[in-house]
């Protein structure tokens, strides 16, 4: 292990002392990427290396938080995992719970159209209808030319796309506008919070993308695009708030040997002769820390700054990857307020002008929400903000509050007053995945394998989707290994050749 201890730097009190000859492996950012990140690192050095994640925060997980809203628990950042992927439930497993995982009742959701709540149509891939045989399906949500529009796709030039395209342009030329703002854009805003007039088709929808380079229709009944529905439940969660995941994490972490250190900024990053600095504490009294590697696991903006004096390029790519801000306001309404209602929730999109974006009724979708829950209160999540309508989440918390739920009681026609809310919000916690993503990405890891002992991953890399922030830190885990030169596994073998 490197000490840093030269002429003008200083070891943090809290730094442990390490065998001599060891190496010390550093994650910077305690999120489920980071997490993640970690707990391969731990589980493929052994004690051959030091594994230390610094988190910023007073607490691990990132957008993974279960709280409270009054006497109610609840999952107040994401809530659910991509079932049909492996990474989630497989890291479940991994960590011994599969008696803890739960999947949503099997109760459909609504979504918003014209003023009226219809069921989400099956038969779709992020709202865009790939089944013939289901058109009937979009009646109410689309008008009969709009549903007769998305049937004539055929009919238009079936040529191929060489390069991204924004979803709404593809969309919008092979089925029409209506498909886009009233079908698409909730389901995107969903994932991303973001516009389908610039999000990337080959980045977040490339099961429509790679028809689209096949020059093959998105609706063609001959070979359907894999879409959900087809085996096993689609979401996963976790009894007790897929929040719980990253505390587990930490615990299990610490257990096999690594360090988990809240409270911690890394506000600078440095390479040195052997490997890498890392500034910490404050601009007055700064403190260092010295690492043989270094997984950086946080947000496009924190890793722009970050690699800004030694990746220039990377921080750049970074800068320029937008995120957007969102807000969870979470409500204990009385129980014989919603007596009856039914569903996991509703979508609302932009086209709607509506505040909220989408209402979870979590105690319908979560059997866990509630049996844990007092009796007297079901659990409501309202979602508000997207990307480039920061303005919507301008207000105080008791505004923003009551606002979403005076739009909720006018949605679903009841008189609804909770006892408790809560509002959390998720600033520029979304990276926008625009047309030409991929690519960016591809950029950024290039740059970054250029330099020794550094590897990067987090919600900006290869999807938003908790899955997706588990393979991506995998990958970071073998970008490290390639790019120090040595397989983590031989570390316990032996010193570094
Ligand atoms: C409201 C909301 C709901 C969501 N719902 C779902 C869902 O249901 N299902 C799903 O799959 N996905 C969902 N997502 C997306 C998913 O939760 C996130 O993409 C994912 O959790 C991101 O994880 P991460 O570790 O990459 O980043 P983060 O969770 O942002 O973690 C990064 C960590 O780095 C820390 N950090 C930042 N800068 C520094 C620094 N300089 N030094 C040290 N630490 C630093 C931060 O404090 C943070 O803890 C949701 C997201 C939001 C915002």
């Amino acid at each position: 292990m490197s000490d840093g201890n030269q002429d003008g730097t200083r070891i943090s009190p809290q730094d442990p002392p390490g065998a001599p000859g060891s190496r010390r492996l550093v994650v910077i950012g305690g999120g489920i990427s980071g997490l993640v990140a970690a707990w391969r690192l731990v589980r493929q050095v052994g004690d051959a290396a030091e594994v230390l994640v610094l988190e910023a925060s007073g607490t691990v997980g990132g957008k993974l938080a279960v709280g409270q809203v009054g006497e109610v628990t609840a999952d107040l950042g994401a809530e659910s995992m991509l079932a049909r992927r492996p990474e989630a439930v497989g890291l479940l497993r991994e960590l011994g719970l599969d008696d803890d995982v739960v999947h949503p009742r099997a109760a459909s959701a609504s979504v918003l159209s014209r003023g009226t709540l219809f069921p989400l149509p099956a038969g779709t891939v992020m709202g865009v209808p790939v089944d013939r045989s289901r058109l009937a399906g979009l009646a109410g949500i689309l008008d009969e030319e709009e549903v007769a529009r998305v049937g004539q796709e055929g009919r238009r030039e079936a040529f191929r796309l060489t390069e991204d395209i924004d979803v709404a342009s593809w969309v919008t030329y092979r089925m029409g506008r209506a498909v886009v703002d009233r079908l698409v854009e909730p389901l995107l805003g969903g994932v991303y919070a973001g516009n389908a007039d610039r999000l990337s088709l080959q980045a977040t929808v490339p099961a429509l993308w790679q028809r689209a380079r096949g020059g093959r229709p998105l609706l063609d009944g001959s070979a359907p695009v894999q879409q959900a529905g087809s085996g096993g439940p689609v979401f996963a969660g976790l009894r007790g708030g897929v929040g719980r995941l990253p505390l587990i994490l930490a615990e299990r972490l610490e257990q096999a040997g690594a360090q988990v250190r809240t409270g911690v900024p890394v506000r600078g990053l440095t390479r040195t002769e052997n490997g890498w600095r890392l500034e910490t504490g404050t601009a007055d009294v700064p403190e260092f820390l010295d690492a043989d590697g270094v997984i950086l696991a946080v947000p496009p903006a924190a890793a722009s700054r970050l690699l800004g004096a030694e990746v220039p390029s990377a921080a750049r790519e970074l800068g320029g990857m937008e995120t957007a801000s969102v807000a969870v306001v979470a409500a204990a309404v009385p129980r014989e307020q919603l007596d009856g209602l039914t569903g996991t929730g509703l979508l609302i999109p932009p086209v709607e002008r509506r505040l909220i974006k989408a209402a979870t009724f979590s105690s319908n979708k979560w059997r866990w929400v509630s049996d844990e829950n007092a009796a007297r209160h079901l659990v409501v999540r309202l979602s508000l903000g997207r990307a480039r309508e920061e303005s919507v989440l301008r207000r105080d918390d008791a505004e923003l509050a009551d606002l979403a739920v005076a739009e909720l009681r006018d949605v679903i026609g009841r008189d609804v007053r909770p006892d408790e809310t809560r509002v959390v919000r998720w600033d520029d916690s979304l990276p926008q995945y625009e047309v030409g993503h991929l690519d960016r990405i591809h950029r950024i890891r290039e740059a970054v394998a250029g330099v020794p002992g550094l590897a990067v991953c987090g919600a900006a890399f290869d999807g938003v989707g908790i899955p997706a922030c588990i393979a991506a830190a995998d990958r970071a885990v073998h970008d490290l290994d390639a790019s120090m030169r040595i397989d983590l596994r031989t570390l316990a073998a032996g010193p570094r050749v």
